[in-house]
């Protein structure tokens, strides 16, 4: 399918207004299904980066976005929860065309940012104090104020769900936000910034910068007037940007990389278990932070479970997310295309047994785009690079396993501890192995799923913090105590 596209030249949100770099500098930001440019945004400067920091303190002192009745800062988010949801066609085309996933992806990441918007809006008048019993003729309480002026830095992966489940919760709390798109993908997070404005959002609260992490994102993470910084991305970066934090003791959240492990016991439902299973590792690409990309099954079902799984994985449809019949998309940079081929390499050289996939698809028509065949591997071990390091595309791993013990043992070898799943018909099986998983959240029965109002973080290398549900908004905002002596 082609599709002609319309060049867009957009610029970033800054103190309320529309800005191009004051280096006039541009990224050109492409479609990874075959590398043509879609549009331009601007290359944010350091000084554009520090204008952006300072719009937010301005509008955060201002106090008329953090003092505003909670219940009316509620009722913005509500109204952007709506226009989000009017615009959802643009924004999940946008998404799909920018980062590569399908449509039907796209569309299901841009619900859920508006269901981000419309959670967090209800949150905004609930967040609550409490008064605290201590020695008589004293009134002790405590004050939830916002944290201040926070900075959001996304990656690529799930643009606008990222984006929208940071900013509701720190909308809702009375924060002001500098947002840091990747710059591979922030066409979505320029448009909510357009729809944030439009919902009532005052000047300053949402600042949108377009730059490269390497020298607008080091700049941000050690400005002395951030007050918290929301990371999502990989562990090399995290560790950088908590070290920069570090220096101004700045609050961190960190949500970072996984390598999660999918469990399959003999009295699973077969047929549902190897449907998750594999839209657990090539939804996306293989592209998440919670892919199921090691995946263990019991040995009594495992020849038969495999056999399928590698049957439906090879016929896969590749092709342009936009085509409504594409069941995978490619890897969103020629860059990150050719990081998972060297992995796919060093697998095959290590020992695993490929099972399918490998290479680069051989339609003609997908090469001038990023795609890789959706790959599954057998006999990987925990030693081998594709065993530990987080691939992070379309590459599977198959293990058998005999006892509970032993799995949970093999899912725990990993440094990281994002997201496991367990699929059993055994209650006591289920709730045995959620308890022992090493990971900070366990689907039962079904593979990638959460929701605005479940607390999503990580445990071990996998984060710090929570993103999402009531648990959220102790990031967003501060405890102060007060205490009266009435005597
Ligand atoms: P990345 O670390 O390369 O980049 C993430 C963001 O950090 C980008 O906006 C980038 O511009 C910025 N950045 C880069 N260098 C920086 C620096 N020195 N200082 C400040 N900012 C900098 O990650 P990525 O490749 O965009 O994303 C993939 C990673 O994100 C994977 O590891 C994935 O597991 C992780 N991820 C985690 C979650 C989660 O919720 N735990 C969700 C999605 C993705």
């Amino acid at each position: 399918m082609t599709m002609t596209v319309q060049l867009q030249k957009l610029k970033m949100l800054i103190g309320g207004e529309w800005k191009d770099g004051s280096g006039g500098q541009s990224f050109s930001i492409l479609d990874p299904s075959n590398n043509q440019i879609i549009a331009e945004v601007p290359r944010a400067t350091k000084d554009d980066a520090s204008h952006a920091v300072e719009s937010a303190k301005t509008a955060f002192q201002s106090t008329e976005w953090r003092d505003m009745d909670s219940a009316k800062r509620g009722r913005i988010l509500t109204k952007l929860t709506g226009l989000v949801r009017e615009s959802s066609d643009e924004l999940a085309r946008l998404e799909t065309l920018n980062e590569g996933k399908t449509l039907r992806e796209s569309k299901g990441d841009v619900a859920w940012a508006a269901r981000a918007f419309e959670y967090f809006a209800g949150l905004a008048d609930k967040i609550e104090g409490s008064t605290i019993p201590v020695p008589p003729k004293r009134l002790d309480y405590t004050l939830r104020e916002p944290l201040g002026v926070t900075l959001h830095i996304v990656p690529w992966n799930y643009p606008i769900a990222l984006a929208a489940r940071s900013l509701a919760p720190a909308l809702a709390a009375g924060d002001t936000v500098v947002m840091k798109p990747s710059e591979t993908t922030p066409l979505t997070a320029l448009k909510l910034g357009e729809l944030a404005s439009k919902a009532g959002v005052p000047k300053g609260v949402v600042n949108v910068i377009t730059g490269s992490g390497a020298e607008v994102g080091t700049h941000l993470v050690s400005h002395r007037d951030i007050d918290g910084i929301i990371f999502t991305g990989s562990n090399e970066t995290g560790k950088h940007v908590m070290e920069a934090a570090a220096k101004n003791v700045t609050h961190v959240l960190m949500e970072l990389g996984g390598k999660n492990p999918h469990i399959v016991f003999s009295d699973a439902d077969v047929p549902r278990a190897i449907k998750a299973v594999k839209d657990g590792i090539f939804t996306n690409a293989g592209q998440m932070c919670w892919a199921g990309s090691r995946a263990f099954i019991h040995e009594s079902i495992y020849d038969g479970f495999a056999r399928e799984l590698v049957d439906k994985t090879s016929r896969m449809k590749l092709g342009p997310g936009i085509d409504e019949s594409t069941e995978m998309g490619p890897a969103v940079s020629r860059s990150r295309q050719e990081t998972i081929l060297a992995y796919i390499k060093d697998g095959v050289e290590e020992g695993a047994k490929l099972l399918c996939g490998g290479e680069k698809p051989s339609d003609s028509n997908l090469g001038k785009g990023n795609f890789v065949e959706p790959t599954i591997f057998g006999e990987v071990t925990g030693e081998m690079k594709i065993g530990c390091d987080e691939i992070f595309g379309p590459v599977l791993s198959i293990t058998k396993f005999k006892t509970v013990d032993e799995v949970v043992s093999l899912a725990n070898e990993s440094d990281y501890g994002l997201y496991g799943g367990v699929w059993t018909s055994n209650l006591k099986t289920a709730h045995e192995v959620a308890s022992r998983l090493e990971v900070g959240g366990v689907a039962i029965n079904e593979y990638l799923v959460t929701f605005p109002q479940t607390p999503f973080g990580g445990y071990k290398d996998s984060g710090i913090g929570h993103e999402n549900g009531i648990r959220a908004m102790e990031y967003y905002t501060r405890t102060k105590n007060v205490s009266i002596n009435l005597g």
